[in-house]
């Protein structure tokens, strides 16, 4: 989609330091860290949020967390202590970017209730 910064990643128009491609998403180092490990799992489909996903999306959102978030905890080195994954939705649940993503965050412990 024109204008999203996401969509311009996976197409690799602005550069990103990308740990995992497959033919239906990416995950890549985020800019601003929050943690020792902190990547962004996406869908190369533009898709919002969460909010927008549909029923043809069932297959690539399970992929994403069957398949790609375990096997890149372990590739990342947080698996066997633990890491959070987080999808901001909309205003209040602080999403800056309007392309889903998923956060895995991990290397540190994790505090309770978030920010
Ligand atoms: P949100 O706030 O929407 O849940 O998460 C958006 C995330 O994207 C933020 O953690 C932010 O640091 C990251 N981010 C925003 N723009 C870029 C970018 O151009 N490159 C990378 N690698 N991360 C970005
Ligand atoms: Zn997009």
């Amino acid at each position: 989609m024109a204008d999203c910064i996401f969509c311009k990643i996976v197409q690799k128009e602005i550069p990103s330091q990308l740990v995992y491609e497959d033919e239906q998403c990416v995950a890549f180092k985020d800019l601003e860290p929050q943690a020792p490990v902190h990547v962004l799992v996406i869908p190369k489909k533009h898709v919002e949020s969460l909010l927008a996903l549909t029923d043809a999306d069932r297959d690539l959102v399970a992929h994403i967390l069957v398949d790609v978030v375990p096997q890149l905890a372990k590739k990342l080195g947080v698996a066997e202590k633990g890491f959070r994954v987080v999808a901001n939705t909309g205003e209040e649940g602080g999403q800056s970017v309007k392309h889903l993503h998923f956060h895995l965050l991990g290397g540190r412990s994790m505090q309770w209730p978030p920010g």
